[in-house]
């Protein structure tokens, strides 16, 4: 069976939100539209996205990380956003795998919402339906658009290609071979067990420190031939996660 997905280097994510943006417009206008903006230019916006990137910190002082999180639906292989939706509005595509919400069974009951351990419904407070991605249905299978173009809007806008869009079920597809390269795929372990874990490994990134390199730290002031330890100091260990 198809499984079509989205494949996220957490490695190479820089967090410059141009898929939040880029989703934003084409969903807004497209059939799973509008998403609401309230407040949009005030102290308080809020309104509906189907893609967030979280920003966070990890490790303790001097090794820490900055993690790049885009957050969306998964379409995961056996979704627990489905049975508990008393109206048959979530579904799941046999064809394609792919989950959506049919908004005119959508009773708003946000049973779906408690039961996606990813945090990827959100209500939309105009229509009182529930919302979500949609893997830019609307323009994959659109035939008048080049076949390079039938992609979903984030994995188009993505400056640094950290987004791949495809069949997780194909073994020579694009995705796959991104996940064979990185040695398999895994969610954040705190974000659940889901099997659909599409999210590629973030690398550990060390930074060793010498000891003489805390002396000047310490005091920095003092040594002329102080140079702050930064990314030349940094080695890549590769198949460690987070
Ligand atoms: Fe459902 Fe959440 Fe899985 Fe998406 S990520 S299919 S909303 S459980
Ligand atoms: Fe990360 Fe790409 Fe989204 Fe930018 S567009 S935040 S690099 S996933």
């Amino acid at each position: 069976m198809t499984q079509l997905a989205l494949v996220i280097d957490l490695n190479v994510c820089v967090g410059c939100s141009a898929c939040v943006t880029s989703c934003k417009e084409w969903n807004t206008s497209g059939e799973a539209g509008p998403m609401t903006d309230y407040n949009a230019y005030s102290r308080d916006p809020t309104g509906t996205f189907f893609n967030r990137v979280q920003t966070f910190e990890i490790g303790e002082f001097p090794n820490t990380q900055t993690v790049h999180f885009p957050k969306s639906c998964l379409h995961c292989e056996d979704p627990p956003c489905v049975p508990v939706c008393p109206t048959g509005a979530s579904y799941k595509r046999e064809e394609d795998g792919i989950v959506l919400v049919d908004y005119d069974k959508c009773v708003g009951c946000k049973y779906c919402s408690w039961a996606c351990p990813y945090g990827a419904r959100e209500i939309d407070e105009n229509q009182r339906v529930m919302k979500k991605c949609t893997l830019c249905v609307d323009r994959i299978y659109d035939t008048s658009l080049p076949e390079a173009r039938r992609k979903p809007s984030c994995a188009l806008a993505c400056p640094t290609g950290a987004r791949l869009f495809g069949d997780v079920h194909d073994e020579s597809s694009e995705v796959s071979n991104a996940i064979r390269d990185e040695g398999g795929y895994q969610l954040m372990p705190e974000w659940g067990t889901n099997p659909a874990n599409h999210y590629l490994p973030r690398r550990k990134q060390r930074v060793q420190i010498q000891e003489e390199d805390l002396k000047r730290i310490d005091n920095p002031l003092k040594d002329e031939n102080f140079t702050k330890p930064g990314a030349d100091d940094a080695t890549l260990e590769d198949s460690s996660w987070i």
